[in-house]
């Protein structure tokens, strides 16, 4: 119950989420400044030492009980995920098993992927032990978006505390009692550990950006391209390290030998699920001529019947960011003014908060529908001559996120010819479920990776250590003593040893 002010109050100035396909409000909780963004990494960073001192053991007890929570409690959970993203119930649930899925991985394979390691310390330094210790940066601020506002923060939240490192987390101003929820579900798992492991910070991106000039040891950040340039700026200020998760325009090719009816399976929930508003969901589709017609048929047929809406029928949920709206009907009008034209769908999809499927047929490649992210339930398809032509037009983009091959026999070959970070072949979006498989993009879809062990060892920084233990007489290299007999037989050695390479 609040308290009836009896003195002059100071108004702190809110955060209030609301449900985006009615309005309604969800939540609202007090804005951090940079003081109080300043207090939390100090609370994160006395808890610091108690965290990394637990181990990996200890660490994964209390990641695999959080973990443990969050299926215990999944049902409410999803409901408030449900409530500020406006995603159906089904998807919450599926975004919060593989968030759990990634949880687990991380914390079982920390030990593996990040204890001490000894190597061989070379011919020359025989008399040395060689050792790589992984250290954890120490606090990590991490910052995340509202689309997948469980799955994608906790890519970098779960693997940076199973490296050891303490958290503070800045949800996205549209899901942030998802965040609140999701931290505290730490806590109550784990009461006898220190506050200060796992924190929220709330507020726009003004609160983001005193997280990143707040003095953390590395910025873990996921949303649009354009954000995370402005952050790699200003954590360059202070060389932290940073992982850049950020947008993409992936595509989907379908090869004359694919399983066309699966194909279209694939990209129509690839491209239309989350109402679109998917970092890898397929963007642009690029269908070989001999297979277009059956193609087109089989998307056509799955796409038409999908329906947007909050009930428990819906196929997706309403565009979570209001101005989202607007950037699919610029890219729809541009597309249609350029000569594309809409085989499903059309300016009369947009309704908002909700969008119907949107599917364009030959929109030129240089139309924003193509270049741009649309974030929304739409796809461009075109017809090419063949996979060499889709794989040309698939890399001409200055994103590289994840992509698409459906071909029965030449998916690999394929695949490795794509600039993204990842490819899902035969199937949508695999990768992302495949916890051992790390995660990002090249070009302006960021840089550094989460999920598998490159994402456990993106949150430490490897310390070397080498240790002598004896000394060689007469083989003093690194010292004034060394004398040029020792020179002479380093010479001679390695001359035998690299120098007759023909
Ligand atoms: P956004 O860039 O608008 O915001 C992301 C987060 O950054 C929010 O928490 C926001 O408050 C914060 N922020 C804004 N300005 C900031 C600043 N100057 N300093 C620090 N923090 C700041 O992105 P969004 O609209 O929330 O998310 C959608 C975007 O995220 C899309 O482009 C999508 O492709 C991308 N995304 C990428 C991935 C991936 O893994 N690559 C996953 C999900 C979403």
């Amino acid at each position: 119950m609040t308290e009836t002010p009896t003195t002059a109050t100071v108004s702190v100035p809110m955060l209030v989420t609301t449900n985006p396909a009615t309005g309604e409000q969800v939540g609202s909780w007090p804005i951090d400044d940079a003081d109080s963004v300043g207090a939390a990494v100090a609370l994160a960073r006395r808890a610091a030492d108690t965290w990394r001192e637990l181990g990996f053991k200890d660490r994964k007890r209390a990641l695999l009980r959080w973990g443990a929570h969050l299926v215990n409690h999944a049902e409410e959970f999803c409901a408030l995920i449900s409530a500020e993203n406006g995603k159906t119930a089904d998807d919450a649930y599926l975004e919060v098993i593989t968030a759990v899925e990634h949880l687990a991985w991380a914390a079982e394979n920390a030990q593996k992927v990040l204890g001490p390691k000894k190597v061989w310390p070379g011919l020359m330094m025989a008399n040395h032990e060689a050792v790589i210790e992984q250290r954890p940066h120490g606090v990590v601020g991490v910052i995340g978006p509202w689309n997948y506002p469980v799955y994608t923060p906790n890519g970098s939240i779960a693997y940076a505390l199973a490296a050891g490192n303490t958290v503070v987390f800045k949800p996205s101003e549209l899901t942030t009692g998802v965040g609140h929820w999701f931290a505290a579900a730490f806590a109550k798992a784990n009461p006898d550990l220190p506050d200060g492991i796992l924190t929220v910070v709330t507020g726009p991106g003004d609160t983001g950006r005193a997280l990143v000039e707040s003095g953390v040891d590395m910025v873990a950040f996921t949303g649009s391209t354009a954000t995370g340039k402005r952050i790699m700026a200003a954590a360059a200020q202070r060389l932290t390290p940073v992982v850049l998760e950020c947008g993409g325009k992936d595509a989907a090719i379908v090869a004359e030998d694919a399983d066309v009816a699966a194909a279209a399976d694939a990209i129509a929930w690839s491209a239309m699920a989350n109402s679109g508003q998917t970092c890898v969901g397929t963007e642009r589709c690029y269908v070989v001529a001999s297979v277009l017609d059956e193609f087109l048929a089989e998307l056509t047929r799955r796409v038409e019947g999908l329906t947007p809406g909050s009930g428990p029928d819906a196929s997706y949920g309403p565009m979570t960011l209001p101005s989202q709206v607007d950037v699919i009907a610029g890219h729809l009008e541009d597309a249609l003014a350029k000569g594309g034209t809409a085989l499903v769908g059309g300016p009369e999809s947009i309704k908002a908060p909700f969008v119907r499927p949107i599917v364009l047929l030959d929109v030129p490649e240089g139309s924003a529908a193509v270049r741009e992210e649309t974030f929304g339930p739409t796809l461009t398809v075109r017809a090419v001559r063949n996979v060499e032509e889709a794989i040309e037009l698939a890399n001409a983009s200055e994103y590289g996120l994840a992509s698409s091959v459906f071909s029965r026999k030449r998916g690999m070959e394929i695949a490795r010819k794509l600039r993204a970070g990842a490819t899902s072949v035969n199937s949508p979006a695999a990768y992302a479920a495949i916890p051992a498989l790390p995660f990002g993009g090249v070009g302006e879809s960021g840089i550094g990776r989460i999920h598998g062990a490159a994402g456990l060892l993106g949150f430490t920084r490897p310390h070397s250590i080498a240790r002598q233990r004896f000394e060689i007489p007469g083989m003093a290299l690194l010292s004034f003593a060394r004398t040029e007999s020792t020179l002479s037989t380093v010479r001679k050695l390695t001359a035998f040893r690299f120098g007759r390479a023909k």
